[in-house]
Protein backbone atom coordinates (compact mmCIF):
# COMPACT_ATOMS: atom_id res chain seq x y z
CA UNK A 1 0.00 0.00 0.00
CA UNK A 2 1.53 3.51 -0.79
CA UNK A 3 1.56 5.66 2.94
CA UNK A 4 0.98 8.76 1.01
CA UNK A 5 -2.77 7.52 0.05
CA UNK A 6 -5.04 8.47 2.95
CA UNK A 7 -6.42 5.43 5.73
CA UNK A 8 -8.42 6.44 8.22
CA UNK A 9 -10.15 3.96 10.57
CA UNK A 10 -13.33 3.77 13.24
CA UNK A 11 -12.86 2.77 16.33
CA UNK A 12 -15.67 1.87 18.63
CA UNK A 13 -15.41 -0.29 21.79
CA UNK A 14 -18.61 -2.83 21.76
CA UNK A 15 -19.70 -1.45 25.70
CA UNK A 16 -22.75 0.14 24.65
CA UNK A 17 -24.72 1.44 21.91
CA UNK A 18 -23.71 3.68 20.14
CA UNK A 19 -24.94 7.36 20.43
CA UNK A 20 -25.64 10.65 18.61
CA UNK A 21 -21.86 11.52 20.05
CA UNK A 22 -20.25 8.35 18.58
CA UNK A 23 -22.16 9.31 15.32
CA UNK A 24 -20.77 12.88 15.03
CA UNK A 25 -17.00 11.24 15.12
CA UNK A 26 -17.63 8.54 13.09
CA UNK A 27 -19.34 10.85 10.56
CA UNK A 28 -16.35 13.06 10.55
CA UNK A 29 -13.69 10.24 9.83
CA UNK A 30 -16.60 9.10 6.76
CA UNK A 31 -16.42 12.90 5.57
CA UNK A 32 -12.51 13.04 5.82
CA UNK A 33 -11.76 9.13 4.52
CA UNK A 34 -14.07 10.76 1.60
CA UNK A 35 -12.88 13.83 0.47
CA UNK A 36 -9.27 12.12 0.19
CA UNK A 37 -10.47 9.45 -1.79
CA UNK A 38 -9.15 7.27 0.75
CA UNK A 39 -10.15 3.62 2.74
CA UNK A 40 -11.78 3.67 5.82
CA UNK A 41 -11.52 0.51 8.31
CA UNK A 42 -13.66 -0.26 11.09
CA UNK A 43 -11.86 -1.58 14.21
CA UNK A 44 -13.68 -3.64 16.72
CA UNK A 45 -12.04 -2.81 19.94
CA UNK A 46 -13.16 -5.44 22.23
CA UNK A 47 -10.22 -5.97 24.63
CA UNK A 48 -12.68 -5.63 27.47
CA UNK A 49 -13.57 -8.92 28.84
CA UNK A 50 -15.96 -7.58 31.09
CA UNK A 51 -17.45 -5.00 29.03
CA UNK A 52 -17.57 -5.85 25.63
CA UNK A 53 -20.02 -7.88 24.49
CA UNK A 54 -21.25 -9.53 21.11
CA UNK A 55 -24.33 -7.82 20.96
CA UNK A 56 -22.65 -4.41 20.86
CA UNK A 57 -20.54 -5.35 18.20
CA UNK A 58 -23.85 -6.88 15.80
CA UNK A 59 -25.38 -3.39 16.84
CA UNK A 60 -22.44 -0.79 16.00
CA UNK A 61 -21.91 -2.59 12.22
CA UNK A 62 -25.99 -2.06 12.20
CA UNK A 63 -26.46 1.64 13.49
CA UNK A 64 -23.35 2.67 11.46
CA UNK A 65 -24.74 1.09 8.06
CA UNK A 66 -28.11 2.58 8.50
CA UNK A 67 -26.49 6.07 9.10
CA UNK A 68 -25.03 5.52 5.35
CA UNK A 69 -21.31 5.05 6.75
CA UNK A 70 -19.08 2.49 4.76
CA UNK A 71 -16.28 1.35 5.40
CA UNK A 72 -13.89 -1.01 3.89
CA UNK A 73 -14.12 -4.76 5.02
CA UNK A 74 -13.24 -6.87 7.00
CA UNK A 75 -13.52 -6.05 10.06
CA UNK A 76 -10.38 -5.46 12.14
CA UNK A 77 -11.19 -7.47 15.66
CA UNK A 78 -8.58 -6.86 18.80
CA UNK A 79 -8.82 -9.78 20.76
CA UNK A 80 -7.89 -12.06 17.41
CA UNK A 81 -4.68 -9.71 16.71
CA UNK A 82 -3.04 -10.47 20.54
CA UNK A 83 0.43 -12.04 19.38
CA UNK A 84 0.55 -9.11 17.17
CA UNK A 85 0.49 -6.83 20.73
CA UNK A 86 2.25 -9.53 22.47
CA UNK A 87 4.85 -8.91 20.30
CA UNK A 88 5.33 -4.85 20.64
CA UNK A 89 5.06 -5.47 24.85
CA UNK A 90 8.18 -7.57 24.81
CA UNK A 91 9.96 -4.95 22.67
CA UNK A 92 9.20 -2.47 25.22
CA UNK A 93 10.20 -4.75 27.90
CA UNK A 94 13.59 -5.80 26.85
CA UNK A 95 14.62 -1.99 25.75
CA UNK A 96 14.00 -1.13 29.21
CA UNK A 97 10.49 0.63 28.24
CA UNK A 98 8.41 -1.15 30.39
CA UNK A 99 8.22 -2.58 34.15
CA UNK A 100 5.81 -4.47 35.90
CA UNK A 101 3.79 -2.92 38.73
CA UNK A 102 2.76 -4.78 41.55
CA UNK A 103 0.44 -1.62 42.91
CA UNK A 104 -3.03 -2.47 43.91
CA UNK A 105 -6.43 -0.31 42.72
CA UNK A 106 -6.07 1.02 46.11
CA UNK A 107 -2.49 2.07 46.11
CA UNK A 108 -3.39 3.85 42.77
CA UNK A 109 -6.46 5.62 43.68
CA UNK A 110 -4.45 7.07 46.62
CA UNK A 111 -2.52 8.82 43.99
CA UNK A 112 -4.48 11.52 43.71
CA UNK A 113 -5.90 13.74 40.42
CA UNK A 114 -10.16 12.94 40.47
CA UNK A 115 -10.45 11.72 36.78
CA UNK A 116 -11.88 15.13 34.78
CA UNK A 117 -14.84 14.25 33.29
CA UNK A 118 -13.92 15.59 29.93
CA UNK A 119 -10.83 13.41 29.72
CA UNK A 120 -8.79 10.08 29.61
CA UNK A 121 -7.07 11.41 32.69
CA UNK A 122 -5.71 8.99 34.84
CA UNK A 123 -3.80 10.02 38.46
CA UNK A 124 -0.26 10.34 37.59
CA UNK A 125 1.13 7.07 38.99
CA UNK A 126 3.57 7.55 41.31
CA UNK A 127 6.80 6.27 40.26
CA UNK A 128 6.25 3.51 43.23
CA UNK A 129 6.84 0.88 41.54
CA UNK A 130 9.12 2.28 39.13
CA UNK A 131 12.87 0.67 38.54
CA UNK A 132 15.95 3.22 39.16
CA UNK A 133 18.13 4.41 35.85
CA UNK A 134 20.34 2.01 34.88
CA UNK A 135 18.36 -1.14 36.43
CA UNK A 136 18.66 -4.06 33.18
CA UNK A 137 15.41 -4.36 31.67
CA UNK A 138 13.50 -6.47 33.42
CA UNK A 139 11.83 -10.70 31.80
CA UNK A 140 8.46 -11.05 31.44
CA UNK A 141 6.29 -12.61 34.89
CA UNK A 142 2.90 -13.50 34.27
CA UNK A 143 -0.01 -12.30 36.37
CA UNK A 144 1.44 -8.88 36.74
CA UNK A 145 0.46 -5.21 35.24
CA UNK A 146 3.01 -2.97 32.99
CA UNK A 147 3.72 0.02 32.77
CA UNK A 148 5.58 2.29 30.09
CA UNK A 149 8.25 4.48 31.13
CA UNK A 150 7.48 7.75 29.82
CA UNK A 151 10.20 10.40 29.19
CA UNK A 152 10.22 12.51 32.31
CA UNK A 153 9.44 16.63 31.75
CA UNK A 154 9.38 16.37 28.24
CA UNK A 155 7.07 18.18 26.56
CA UNK A 156 5.10 16.14 23.48
CA UNK A 157 3.69 18.81 20.89
CA UNK A 158 1.31 17.76 17.81
CA UNK A 159 -0.61 20.14 16.07
CA UNK A 160 -3.91 18.59 15.70
CA UNK A 161 -5.64 19.19 12.29
CA UNK A 162 -8.65 20.37 13.89
CA UNK A 163 -7.72 22.20 16.86
CA UNK A 164 -4.46 23.14 16.34
CA UNK A 165 -0.73 23.15 18.87
CA UNK A 166 -1.23 20.61 21.47
CA UNK A 167 1.24 20.04 24.00
CA UNK A 168 1.27 17.90 26.88
CA UNK A 169 4.17 17.17 29.71
CA UNK A 170 5.04 13.67 30.77
CA UNK A 171 4.89 13.66 34.55
CA UNK A 172 2.80 16.47 34.48
CA UNK A 173 -0.16 15.91 32.33
CA UNK A 174 -0.01 11.97 32.73
CA UNK A 175 2.58 9.65 34.64
CA UNK A 176 3.65 5.90 33.38
CA UNK A 177 0.58 4.13 32.01
CA UNK A 178 -0.28 0.66 31.64
CA UNK A 179 0.61 -1.45 28.56
CA UNK A 180 -0.20 -4.20 29.73
CA UNK A 181 -2.38 -6.26 32.28
CA UNK A 182 -2.55 -8.70 34.59
CA UNK A 183 -5.17 -10.39 32.99
CA UNK A 184 -2.36 -11.00 30.07
CA UNK A 185 -4.18 -8.71 27.82
CA UNK A 186 -2.59 -5.30 26.18
CA UNK A 187 -3.74 -1.91 27.60
CA UNK A 188 -5.93 0.29 25.17
CA UNK A 189 -2.50 2.56 24.70
CA UNK A 190 -0.60 -0.18 22.86
CA UNK A 191 -3.17 -1.84 21.22
CA UNK A 192 -3.81 1.20 19.55
CA UNK A 193 -0.79 1.86 18.32
CA UNK A 194 -0.42 -0.81 16.54
CA UNK A 195 -2.82 -1.67 14.98
CA UNK A 196 -2.92 2.13 13.68
CA UNK A 197 0.25 1.02 12.54
CA UNK A 198 0.09 -2.34 10.96
CA UNK A 199 -2.91 -0.83 9.26
CA UNK A 200 -1.43 1.72 7.63
CA UNK A 201 -3.54 4.74 9.03
CA UNK A 202 -2.26 7.88 7.95
CA UNK A 203 -4.99 9.92 10.05
CA UNK A 204 -6.59 9.48 13.53
CA UNK A 205 -9.84 11.07 13.84
CA UNK A 206 -11.46 10.75 17.48
CA UNK A 207 -12.96 12.70 20.09
CA UNK A 208 -11.20 15.42 22.02
CA UNK A 209 -11.64 13.69 25.19
CA UNK A 210 -8.35 11.53 24.00
CA UNK A 211 -5.65 14.14 23.42
CA UNK A 212 -4.07 12.98 26.18
CA UNK A 213 -4.12 9.62 24.73
CA UNK A 214 -2.58 11.07 21.85
CA UNK A 215 0.36 12.26 23.66
CA UNK A 216 0.81 8.94 25.13
CA UNK A 217 0.44 7.19 22.02
CA UNK A 218 3.32 9.23 20.02
CA UNK A 219 5.89 8.17 22.72
CA UNK A 220 4.92 4.25 22.44
CA UNK A 221 5.42 5.07 18.16
CA UNK A 222 8.60 6.38 18.84
CA UNK A 223 9.82 3.50 21.69
CA UNK A 224 8.76 1.09 19.08
CA UNK A 225 9.85 3.05 16.03
CA UNK A 226 6.54 3.12 14.36
CA UNK A 227 5.75 5.87 11.96
CA UNK A 228 3.84 8.97 13.09
CA UNK A 229 0.30 9.52 11.88
CA UNK A 230 -2.05 12.79 11.65
CA UNK A 231 -4.80 13.32 14.18
CA UNK A 232 -8.06 15.34 13.74
CA UNK A 233 -10.03 15.49 17.39
CA UNK A 234 -13.58 16.19 17.39
CA UNK A 235 -15.21 18.39 19.92
CA UNK A 236 -17.01 16.42 22.29
CA UNK A 237 -21.12 16.66 21.85
CA UNK A 238 -22.75 17.61 25.33
CA UNK A 239 -26.93 17.72 26.21
CA UNK A 240 -28.95 20.27 27.31
CA UNK A 241 -27.26 20.16 30.50
CA UNK A 242 -23.71 20.59 29.23
CA UNK A 243 -23.13 16.93 30.10
CA UNK A 244 -20.92 15.43 27.55
CA UNK A 245 -23.10 12.37 26.10
CA UNK A 246 -21.60 8.76 26.78
CA UNK A 247 -23.01 5.39 26.37
CA UNK A 248 -25.53 6.11 28.92
CA UNK A 249 -27.48 8.78 27.48
CA UNK A 250 -29.60 6.09 26.25
CA UNK A 251 -32.79 8.36 24.90
CA UNK A 252 -30.05 9.62 22.54
CA UNK A 253 -28.28 6.23 21.38
CA UNK A 254 -28.84 5.56 17.11
CA UNK A 255 -31.21 2.86 18.02
CA UNK A 256 -33.42 4.78 20.11
CA UNK A 257 -33.57 7.28 17.59
CA UNK A 258 -34.44 5.26 14.89
CA UNK A 259 -37.27 3.68 16.69
CA UNK A 260 -38.79 6.92 17.29
CA UNK A 261 -38.71 7.25 13.66
CA UNK A 262 -35.84 9.42 12.78
CA UNK A 263 -34.17 9.33 9.47
CA UNK A 264 -30.07 9.51 8.92
CA UNK A 265 -30.22 12.65 7.72
CA UNK A 266 -32.02 13.59 10.48
CA UNK A 267 -29.38 12.04 13.18
CA UNK A 268 -26.78 13.57 10.74
CA UNK A 269 -28.51 17.16 10.95
CA UNK A 270 -28.48 16.80 15.15
CA UNK A 271 -25.09 16.92 15.05
CA UNK A 272 -24.48 19.09 12.11
CA UNK A 273 -26.17 22.23 13.68
N1 LIG B 1 -12.27 2.63 21.30
C1 LIG B 1 -12.07 3.98 21.76
C2 LIG B 1 -13.36 4.53 22.24
O1 LIG B 1 -14.41 4.04 21.87
C3 LIG B 1 -11.59 4.90 20.66
C4 LIG B 1 -10.18 4.75 20.42
C5 LIG B 1 -9.57 5.56 19.31
O2 LIG B 1 -10.28 6.08 18.42
O3 LIG B 1 -8.37 5.64 19.33
O4 LIG B 1 -13.33 5.47 23.02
Amino acid sequence: MNSLNYTGRLAPSPTGLLHLGHAATFWTAYQRAQQHNGTLLLRNEDLDPQRSKQEYVDAMIEDLTWLGIEWTPPVITQSKRIPLYREAFERLLSTGHAYACTCSRKDLAQMIAAPHEDTDDEPVYSGRCRPAKGTPPQAFQPNMNYRFRIPDEETISFTDLNLGPQSFTAGKDFGDFLIWRKDDLPSYQLACVVDDAETHITEVVRGSDLLKSTARQILLQRALALPAVDYFHTPLLRDEHGVRLAKRHDALALRTLRQQGHSPEDVVRMFST
